[in-house]
């Protein structure tokens, strides 16, 4: 989105001030492992900024994070509880419910100016990240291709926290500020290749000088002592350790265990370290306490403000992680694990147990030794999930938008009404406990086929790419997420009759990917078979109402079928989700052309060009035009 910037046509909520008034920065950063800071031990670790916020504050020597992916656990980060109770379990598909309480919306209703700055598209406000906050400054997309890629700098994000925190200054505030940076591919600084331990270290300490600015600001403008700031990662990354490069699949601490660390200047012993497990969901519930507010119920996560006052020990807690990524693009079995201060859990087909008493290695499972124990976790596990409130229920607005020809359409295919039902959030988490499946710890050289592959798609490798699926489809026949991107790269190389059927066989695996869909719908158009093309692409708004990659295929569809005001419609939409998007300006274009409001198209034609000079097709139609309003002038 175009920041919408603090003004006085948006003022922040005039509510009465509730709380001890003191204000909170949080500050997320991603990808980031515990041990890669020198205030985690780090030999020769080059965090400085980072290190002088714990000297300052407080320590957590073991935080845990409910999930190894930015969506889910940034969710977990923000409502105090885990992916099944929050209903977010994979990065850009059912977005985080309205029903959902964020500790945005807590210090919003509280009287607190609320802004947030991030830098990932996954954290975008279509995914409901948004909620609670008056102003919310995501990444607007430019010529990218795929959006899961598209990010927002260090420096950018630095700039646009600093800026926020003049204005928002000297009101009581909570801001966001969520650095990407380290996550791959590591390329800040470096040269090629962007995928070596140094690398993601070199982003790292530029990650950690970024925070430096702002912290530095907020000394400058006073504001430090009536400050709480908190710094937690949403996971770590793989760098080759249990046959993992980044993260998502597995639940190893070299992805679960992240840093937190809260400056609290009255409430917090400088220099103070908890060695007890924590979890990231105890964020919300801490920052309330320490802002004197009262907790949201039913939260999962607990408060530790009185631990950081020094008035009481940390609880025993247990920690608890899960992954379905494995599970929804292998189709492997679903992982969850459990950590407490001595062991750690992992629940698959092939259980294992860790010993964490002296280290959080995981280099040797004693699940043999040791039968009782594990016994014991993995019924805390169960009990936990057993015991967990309701899931939030997912949004469904976009049902209330279709037409009563549509909804009869997809009525016909089994869809209309409800949303598709991805099978992550609907029914009884109880139901999907038992690891059914092959044991994705056996499968890791598959992943990173599988990874590299999608790398290489990136940059439009086909030849090279392609081959390195086959490998992994000649294991895992049924895997989803190779065959996809098979189909992918088929479609992109202009081959979609050769797509389609590929589709078609992993949307009956998995009816609820919406990204294939979408990609199988853009295919269909493709092929001429422009109705079902835009069947399919209604299904995934179900879904996923503010897709700007959807919205903008269904539009393109519905402009072949002759219904340009519809097709007018959705290209608003994504136009308000993406308003810099070259692509969907350029259609808009060329439907006012068909429309003949010829001064408009060449407007849009010309506002994508400006975004995206590169844009051939653009400027192509751009001269056509121009050429043949000349012709018509007298
Ligand atoms: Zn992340």
């Amino acid at each position: 989105m175009l920041p919408q910037r603090p003004s006085a046509e948006h003022p922040p909520a005039a509510r009465p001030l509730l709380g001890n008034g003191l204000n909170v920065l949080l500050i997320t950063v991603d990808t980031t492992r515990a041990d890669y800071l020198g205030c985690y031990g780090r030999p020769g670790g080059r965090t400085p900024n980072i290190d002088r916020l714990a000297q300052e504050g407080a320590l957590f020597e073991r935080c845990i994070a409910s999930a190894p992916l930015t969506g889910p656990s940034h969710a977990s980060i923000l409502t105090g509880n885990h992916p099944f109770v929050h209903g977010v379990r994979r990065n850009s598909a059912v977005p985080l419910a309205s029903e959902n309480i964020s500790l945005a919306e807590v210090l919003k209703d509280s009287g607190y100016a609320t802004a947030a700055t991030v830098a990932s598209f996954v954290l975008n406000r279509q995914f409901g990240f948004a909620q609670g906050f008056d102003y919310f400054h995501d990444v607007s997309q430019t010529s990218v291709d795929d959006p899961q890629s598209a990010e927002r700098k260090g420096d950018e994000i630095s700039r646009d926290a600093i800026s926020l925190l003049r204005t928002l200054a000297p009101a009581p505030f909570f801001l966001w500020v969520h650095y990407y940076d380290p996550h791959h591919p590591y390329e800040t600084r470096r040269s090629p290749p962007y995928t070596t331990a140094e690398a993601y270290e070199d982003e790292i300490a530029f990650m950690d000088e970024q925070i430096g600015l702002v912290l530095g600001e907020l000394e400058n403008l006073g504001l430090a002592q009536r400050t709480i700031v908190v710094l937690v990662g949403d996971h770590g990354e793989g760098l080759g350790e249990h046959g993992e490069s980044q993260h998502a699949y597995l639940l190893y601490n070299s992805t679960q265990h992240v840093p937190l660390i809260v400056r609290c200047p009255e409430a917090v012993v400088p220099g103070t370290s908890l060695a007890e497990v924590v979890r990231t969901i105890d964020v919300p519930p801490t920052i309330l306490a320490l802002l004197g507010l009262p907790p949201v119920e039913q939260t999962q996560g607990v408060s530790l403000a009185r631990c950081l006052r020094g008035e009481m020990a940390v609880p025993t807690l247990e920690a608890y992680s899960e992954s379905f990524e494995a599970h929804a693009q292998f189709g492997v079995a679903r992982l969850r694990s459990l950590m407490d201060q001595q062991w750690k859990y992992i629940l698959a087909p092939k259980p294992e147990l860790y010993a964490m008493a002296d280290s959080l290695a995981e280099t040797n499972s004693v699940i043999a030794e040791h039968p009782d124990v594990a016994a014991r976790l993995r019924e805390r596990l169960r009990v936990i999930v057993a015991e967990a409130p309701p899931p939030a229920r997912p949004d469904s607005d976009a049902a209330a938008t279709l037409s009563d020809a549509d909804r009869a359409r997809l009525e016909s295919l089994g869809y209309a009404g409800t949303a598709v039902g991805p099978d992550e959030v609907n029914g009884p988490e109880l139901e999907r406990f038992e690891p059914e499946g092959a044991n994705p710890m056996d499968f890791t050289a598959q992943f990173e086929l599988t990874v590299q592959a999608g790398d290489l798609l990136q940059v439009r490798d086909y030849a090279a790419a392609t081959p390195l699926l086959q490998q992994v489809l000649a294991i895992l026949p049924d895997a989803p997420r190779p065959a996809g991107l098979v189909a992918t790269a088929l479609a992109a190389q202009g081959r979609p009759h050769e797509a389609i059927p590929i589709y078609e066989r992993v949307l009956k695996l998995i009816p609820e990917d919406t990204y294939l869909r979408g990609s199988y719908g853009i295919a269909l158009m493709q092929v001429g078979r422009t109705q079902e093309a835009a069947d399919n692409l209604r299904i995934v708004l179900l879904e996923n109402p503010r897709s700007a990659r959807v919205l903008h295929n269904l539009a393109i569809a519905l402009t072949q079928l002759g219904r340009l005001a519809e097709a007018d419609q959705n290209l608003q939409l994504a136009l308000e989700v993406e308003p810099r998007n070259p692509r969907v300006l350029h259609t808009l274009g060329i439907l006012r052309a068909r429309q003949n409001r010829l001064a408009e198209a060449e407007q849009y034609l010309v506002q994508a060009l400006q975004i995206d000079p590169s844009f051939r097709q653009c400027q192509e139609d751009l001269e056509r035009m121009r050429a043949n309003m000349r012709g018509r002038q007298p």
